[in-house]
């Protein structure tokens, strides 16, 4: 029998002594506001008052360019932020990189070098420009073999350099990207930057195209907002499932879960908010704009939200969000779970990447403005963005797949795994207008208005973002992929929708060029374009419901790839025909999404296995010693009673359906693990397996030992229950 006692773990979840922060004080003794601390913990050459103006102005061009750092520039940062770093009390430098499994590495040196036989303390160039972790040991897919596995990190200067910061010493982190000797890109990093150039380039040349001449670089921007459940720690640790795998693998449903709708923006609780301050209080420190914070629709579930920023940038601090998210939650004793689906049956948690783009000159090209022309750019950079979407979305689906996201996508709570788009009505009148070839200009009557006025922005801004439904949704001056999990890195969606619109956009320019060649004005030119992608892509557009079967069906009869599961997913990246715009504009090679497709699909196999095995456990050790323990207890009553001349009907009843319960879930289980020991090979066939024929043996598993669990008194139950999970605190 587990040694948890459900009795005193809730007594000390609810009794917990509250955790309180020293904030900083200022010289007047008041408390400092967050703009006199934010970023301490964060240094960036841009802005570091150790770099002389010149060496700053020819950083910043060689890190918008392909120009090569030189050693003495290099040397001149390192030594300044050696400076700063130890005027910080900090000990240790590493290169922090995200290798493909999914979160961030880190290979800590001492700041210690030898000179003439004296320590001293020292960042060469080199150490700060190139570090060589041994490449072996980072999932590479296959892609070289373990004796040649040389790879390299080298310095990212476009995203700042930051403090961990821990009770016995300092770390500074030096974001890398992480590449192979060859060249190869093994991380999320380096295809994300290439993206960006891709992406950069085609908006740069479209803005300038289209009269913007004073233009000269346009980036993606992101702001992705993060979900998360807080769990207390003594309900965490004794659960298995959740230690190794991140969710409950069974669980009974308490009576009370969302169904009151009453968790979504409520109060927040004392203990939760006092956590979310130190959250808070850390990010800003760190630099990350942290903006937004509330309950999330699941109880126990909440969100947070940066201010955006630029997507390498983004996706750098995303990562340092989910490990401060980590960090801090355990000071306040909760286990802060990020999984995609921790529980069934309430709401799992999702990112929502915010996506647009900006102009060095400060233009958003998804921003509809008050001038006609702003406008007729605005309609033909949407309906770009349309086409790509139209055009790529299985790569899109592809990018955000992950056993995790596999409990989401198409669970009637997060957007379907059908990926369309969501214009909002105001935007779907004025395209059905322009693919119709009719006039849209103001009728009343119809609420379609004059594009010509700086009514549209108004207008989008009060009619979008109603939809919550779908993946890929307009919310007024942005778009929002609300597919992504929660946990997974954003690098990879961002790279691919990037390279899609990429490639849409460079025909949208070419197609502009040919027009005014041909004598159109700049506004007829980018009519022509609209009107071109508007009817192409009309399909992938649907306002609707998409959590209902009806979109299913539909979607299917309009042709739109309805890619479930990993198993149907994955494979896209490797589908020659799908991914040729990631290949022909240098995103990714051929090999390293053959990298990509290796690594991702063993890592799914690998969780199920390692769920799977846990499940069976569980049940071996927890849900069959509650049953016979209780079915002892039973048969001793049942014989007491009868000595003494008792009848025992309900015992006798409530014996006989444990025991057929517990029979049936016995032999699930034998047959889940003889499954699993005959796995097929290959990692495709293997990953079809787990989807169609494990999966559903295990949810049956869980569904008997939820039956279990239901009939078993509280104090024999050997597992933390959802409600102590969901509602303790
Ligand atoms: P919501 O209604 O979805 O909460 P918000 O306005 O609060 O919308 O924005 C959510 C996120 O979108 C924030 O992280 C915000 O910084 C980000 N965001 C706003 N504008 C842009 C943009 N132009 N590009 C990328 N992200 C943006
Ligand atoms: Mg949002």
């Amino acid at each position: 029998m587990s040694r948890y006692s459900p009795k005193s773990s809730r007594f000390i979840a609810t009794n917990r002594p509250e955790r309180k922060i020293e904030f900083p004080v200022n010289r007047d003794g008041q408390a400092m506001k967050v703009s006199e601390f934010f970023g301490e913990n964060t240094w960036d050459f841009k802005n570091a008052d150790e770099i002389p103006n010149n060496v700053r102005n020819e950083l910043i061009e060689i890190s918008q360019s392909t120009k090569k750092l030189s050693k003495e520039l290099a040397e001149i940062v390192a030594s300044a932020v050696t400076n700063w770093a130890l005027s910080k009390g900090v000990t240790h430098f590493c290169h922090w990189f995200q290798p493909l499994t999914g979160s961030t590495a880190e290979k800590h040196d001492a700041f210690i070098s030898l000179k003439g036989g004296q320590i001293i303390e020292h960042l060469s160039s080199t150490q700060l420009m190139q570090g060589e972790p041994d490449a072996s040991s980072f999932p590479n897919g296959g892609s070289r073999s373990t004796f040649e596995a040389r790879g390299y990190t080298s310095w990212d200067m476009t995203s700042p350099m930051f403090i961990l910061d821990g009770v016995n010493g300092k770390t500074l982190c030096i974001p890398t990207a992480f590449i192979s000797y060859t060249g190869q890109a093994l991380d999320i990093k380096t295809p994300l930057l290439r993206s960006e150039v891709a992406l950069g380039q085609a908006a740069t040349k479209f803005l300038n195209l289209v009269g913007e001449a004073e233009v000269k670089s346009v980036t993606s921007t992101c702001g992705p907002e993060q979900e998360y459940f807080l769990v207390d720690k003594e309900f965490f640790y004794a659960r298995p499932d959740l230690v190794m795998t991140g969710r409950t693998l069974l669980g009974s449903l308490s009576s009370r879960n969302q169904q009151l709708s009453d968790h979504y923006f409520g109060a927040i609780p004392d203990r939760v908010i006092e956590f979310m301050q130190e959250f808070d209080y850390e990010l800003h420190r760190l630099g990350v704009p942290a903006k937004t914070r509330h309950n999330e629709v699941a109880p126990g579930q909440y969100e947070m939200a940066p201010i955006f920023d630029n997507t390498n940038v983004a996706a750098d601090r995303n990562q340092i969000v989910m490990a401060t998210l980590k960090r801090v939650a355990a000071k306040h004793n909760f286990v802060a779970l990020i999984h995609e689906k921790p529980f069934a049956g309430v709401n799992g948690s999702g990112k929502h990447l915010n996506w647009s783009l900006a102009s060095d000159t400060g233009i958003n090209l998804l921003e509809p403005g008050s001038e006609p022309h702003t406008n007729a750019r605005f309609l033909a950079f949407v309906s770009t963005v349309i086409e790509a979407i139209y055009r790529h979305g299985a790569m899109i689906r592809a990018s955000i797949t992950s056993a995790g996201n596999d409990h989401r996508l198409g669970a009637n709570e997060a957007p379907p795994s059908i990926i369309s788009v969501y214009t909002g009505d105001t935007l779907e009148k004025i395209f059905n207008a322009i693919i119709e070839g009719k006039s849209y200009n103001g009728d009343a009557s119809d609420n379609v208005l004059d594009v010509g006025t700086r009514q549209l922005a108004t207008l989008l801004l009060d009619n979008t973002d109603r939809n919550r439904t779908s993946p890929f949704a307009f919310t007024g001056n942005k778009f929002e992929l609300r597919a992504c999990g929660s946990e997974q890195s954003i690098g990879l969606p961002l790279s691919v929708l990037n390279a899609a619109v990429a490639d849409v956009l460079n025909e949208t320019n070419s197609l502009i060029e040919k027009e005014t060649k041909a004598g159109k004005s700049i506004d007829d030119a980018l009519a022509v374009v609209t009107k071109k992608w508007l009817t192409n892509a009309q399909k992938v557009i649907f306002n609707g419901d998409g959590y209902s079967d009806e979109w299913v069906q539909e979607a299917e009869k309009r042709g739109l790839p309805n890619l479930r599961t990993t198993a149907d997913a994955l494979p896209v990246l490797v589908d020659s025909k799908a991914n040729s715009f990631l290949i022909n504009q240098n995103v990714f090679t051929k090999d390293e999404l053959e990298t990509r497709y290796n690594v991702l699909i063993e890592r799914y196999n690998q969780l199920r296995e390692i769920e799977f095995n846990t499940l069976s456990m569980m049940v071996s050790q927890h849900v069959i010693p509650a049953v016979v323990n209780y079915k002892d207890k039973l048969s001793s009553i049942v014989k007491n009673q009868k000595d003494i001349g008792l009848e025992s009907s309900v015992e006798k009843e409530i014996y006989k359906k444990l025991n057929f319960v517990a029979e049936t879930l016995y032999s699930r289980v034998e047959s889940l693990k003889a499954n699993l020991k005959s796995l097929p090979e290959d990692d495709l066939k293997k990953a079809r397996s787990m989807v169609d024929t494990l999966l559903p043996l295990s949810e049956e598993i869980s569904s008997l030992s939820n039956q279990l669990e239901e009939s078993i008194p509280d104090e024999l139950w050997g597992l933390p229950k959802y409600y102590e999970m969901l509602f303790l605190r």
